[in-house]
């Protein structure tokens, strides 16, 4: 079974590869390498012994995905691509909304044109917004996004839904991720933001390898249990079997679903420093900072349904996700370009 990786090149894309690659899948990327590097396919295969094929494509270019739809045997699409900086996407929203939803638009024609039915979206905790109570659950409500970068997220959940309930054929999975970090144990793939990380595993990890002075924790004052953000975070190696669960899932349904891919567990940003710390030895100097604009105290899932319905459980712990990121960060410390 051949699946189409779209922005396979990325984080989650290429831990997603190596995945799909293990489990017997033939694997096809596409990527206009915006923010990655076409190393990251050496590191594949020098983790799973198979190189995937790749082609350069904007997938906003219909007649480029066309071409490869037509060379490709393809039975199920996971799309990836997308541009995902919150704050970028308040300076450039016309940019992000044209990036993430004409590839969208795109490949659904393509698709349909090429008879494949089957696709999975990578969207995000995001659509939740602010939620009422936690844990969330997959039927609380969406769409009270903060940013356009949420927004382009909601808004393909939007057209996917719709468009599988134009098209009985048509098989969609929304997996609303958590806060994805860690790397393949390996060391050989990881996050390689550009520039200053945005997040917070990623600033720790420059902290500790000495790229960055201090972290900055965004606000100690919240009703949190030590007043420090609380979030989900998830192994991405996890993540990337879910995606392999959705891909069966997916196969054998028809019409939309939504799954939650987290751990059902809130960890608050002093706990990530601790753990972080205890998991490797090192030092991570902090001072506390103002609040970040748009953040929220407290985002954590409920996962029960990915567990029953897709089979699915997050089986890597905090300990794993500091210590596996810490692995990639050391042997990489300027990400693909070192
Ligand atoms: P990433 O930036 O590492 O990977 C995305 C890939 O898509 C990159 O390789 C980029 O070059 C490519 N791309 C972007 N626009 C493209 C286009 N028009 N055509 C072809 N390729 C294009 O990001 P990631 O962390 O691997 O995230 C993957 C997906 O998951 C994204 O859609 C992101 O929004 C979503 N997501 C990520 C997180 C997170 O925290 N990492 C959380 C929730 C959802
Ligand atoms: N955070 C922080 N310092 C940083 C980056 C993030 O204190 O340099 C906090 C942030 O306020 C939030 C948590 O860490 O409480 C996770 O932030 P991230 O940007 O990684 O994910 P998101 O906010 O998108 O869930």
């Amino acid at each position: 079974m051949k699946i189409l990786l779209t922005g396979g090149a990325g984080y989650i894309g290429s831990h997603t590869a190596v995945e799909l690659i293990g489990l017997g899948y033939d694997v096809v990327i596409v990527d206009n390498l915006r923010n990655s590097s076409e190393k990251v396919l050496d590191r594949i295969e020098m983790i799973s012994g198979k190189k995937p094929v790749f082609y350069k494509i904007d997938c906003c270019d219909r007649t480029a995905l066309e071409q490869m739809f037509s060379k490709e045997n393809i039975d199920a699409v996971i799309h990836f691509a997308g541009l995902k900086a919150v704050g970028e996407s308040c300076s450039i929203p016309i940019e992000y909304y044209r990036n993430n939803i004409d590839s969208t638009l795109a490949l659904l024609d393509v698709m349909k044109k090429n008879n494949v039915n089957n696709i999975i979206f990578s969207s995000s905790a995001t659509v939740y917004g602010a939620p009422d109570t936690v844990p969330i659950k997959e039927t609380a409500p969406v769409g009270r996004c903060t940013n356009p970068y949420g927004w382009t997220k909601y808004m393909n959940e939007v057209i996917l839904t719709d468009a599988a309930k134009a098209d009985p054929e048509l098989s969609v999975v929304l997996l609303r991720y958590f806060n994805p970090v860690g790397a393949h144990k390996s060391g050989f793939i990881g996050e390689s933001p550009s520039g200053i990380p945005n997040n917070l595993m990623p600033y720790i990890t420059q902290v500790a390898v000495g790229k960055l002075k201090q972290l900055s924790i965004f606000g100690n004052d919240y009703n949190t249990h030590d007043g420090t953000g609380v979030r989900d975070y998830i192994h991405v190696v996890d993540l990337a079997k879910g995606h392999a669960s959705a891909i069966e899932y997916a196969m054998k349904h028809k019409g939309t679903e939504v799954f939650n891919l987290g751990t059902s567990v809130g960890y608050s940003v002093l706990d990530i420093v601790k753990a972080f710390e205890e998991a490797t030895g090192v030092k991570v100097p902090y001072r506390i900072a103002e609040r970040r604009p748009g953040d929220i105290a407290e985002c954590y899932s409920d996962a029960q349904k990915s567990k029953e319905i897709l089979g699915w459980t997050a089986q890597y712990n905090l300990v794993d996700m500091c210590r596996d990121s810490w692995n990639w960060q050391r042997k990489n410390p300027n990400g693909y370009e070192g």
